[in-house]
């Protein structure tokens, strides 16, 4: 169980809890996967729970969390599974969200984001190059699913792009994503740069300063992008990511959207001002996480 800003989503259901499962194997082979031991992991070499769709959402609607998501691998390489336990989610009124790399055919990406309700997709840096040769995946498709879910889709869509010292930090790479971004997607897609760690095959590469991710946080506003973020650091920049929130000394770490409002008198405000799924009863964390993992299913560590 996680809060929903981890995943991270800044825009949708704040403040609330999600469920956060996975199985294993990726479609994409990064040298930097932070998840490597499930992702590079063959099947009979973990042992993990079965868990039906049916349970996931009874697991979920128990533990008090507003939504499900498909993460720590990829869930393109567990579609049909992910297609039915989102459909047994909605039955109970449990919203759905992928982390995903995005890389996925144009049908089976059709018949996948048909039951999601939002997506975090790591749009992992902005050259052919990078993708080839660090993730074994290739740029366009990646693109072309943030340009079909902006456009075809009713879904929620952010945007994670991890920084990595001197394979994606340039200024050039990121002032022509965040333009692509401001161009094909609008302003209003969320951007969450984040700090890389050495890991798996990239133990060579030094972690990402937290200067380099304000900087960039900078690049993408210049280019028009309104919600810029930066993670897995403590950014004392970070209060000025919303707009509405004046000055914003009030915003905590994650965004308790609801508290933060109430306690300044103005929800009515920042709901008109904050592009996102923000409806629905206040947020809340659930019921306590049990000591172990729920009844059924395992827990695993966060992207
Ligand atoms: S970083 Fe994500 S997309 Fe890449 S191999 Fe790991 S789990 Fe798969």
């Amino acid at each position: 169980m996680d809060p929903i800003e981890k995943k991270p989503l800044n825009h949708f259901l704040p403040g609330t809890a999600v469920l956060s499962f996975g199985t294993e194997g990726c479609n994409l082979s990064c040298k930097f996967c932070q998840n490597w031991d499930i992702s590079k992991s063959r099947e009979i070499a973990r042992l993990a729970d079965e868990a039906s769709p049916e349970l996931i959402a009874r697991v979920a609607k128990e533990l008090g969390c507003r939504s499900v998501a498909f993460t720590y691998n990829d869930p393109t390489i567990f579609l049909e599974y992910a297609i039915d336990v989102a459909e047994a989610c909605h039955e109970v009124g449990i919203a759905t969200v992928a982390v995903t790399a995005g890389y996925i055919c144009e049908k089976p990406r059709e018949d996948f984001y048909r039951d999601i309700d939002a997506a975090n997709v790591d749009l992992k840096a902005f050259t052919e190059k990078f993708y080839r040769e660090i993730t074994g995946a290739h740029l366009q498709p990646v693109l072309d699913t943030l340009v079909y879910l902006k456009k075809h889709t009713n879904v929620w869509l952010e945007i994670t792009n991890l920084v990595i010292p001197g394979h994606n930090d340039s200024d050039k790479e990121i002032a022509g994503m965040t333009e692509w971004v401001v161009e094909n997607l609008g302003p209003d897609v969320p951007i969450h740069f984040t700090a890389f760690h050495p890991d798996w095959k990239m133990t060579d590469v030094p972690p990402t300063p937290p200067a380099t991710l304000s900087h960039a946080r900078r690049i993408a506003l210049k280019a028009g992008i309104r919600y810029a973020y930066t993670g897995n650091i403590h950014d004392p920049e970070r209060q000025h990511v919303l707009p509405c929130l004046r000055g914003g000394a009030h915003r905590p770490r994650q965004i308790r959207a609801d508290r933060v409002v109430l306690r300044k008198g103005s929800l009515r405000l920042l709901r008109r001002a904050l592009p996102g799924s923000l409806r629905g009863p206040s947020g809340g964390m659930g019921r306590q996480t049990p000591a172990g993992p729920a009844q059924g299913l395992r827990r695993v560590r966060s992207e």
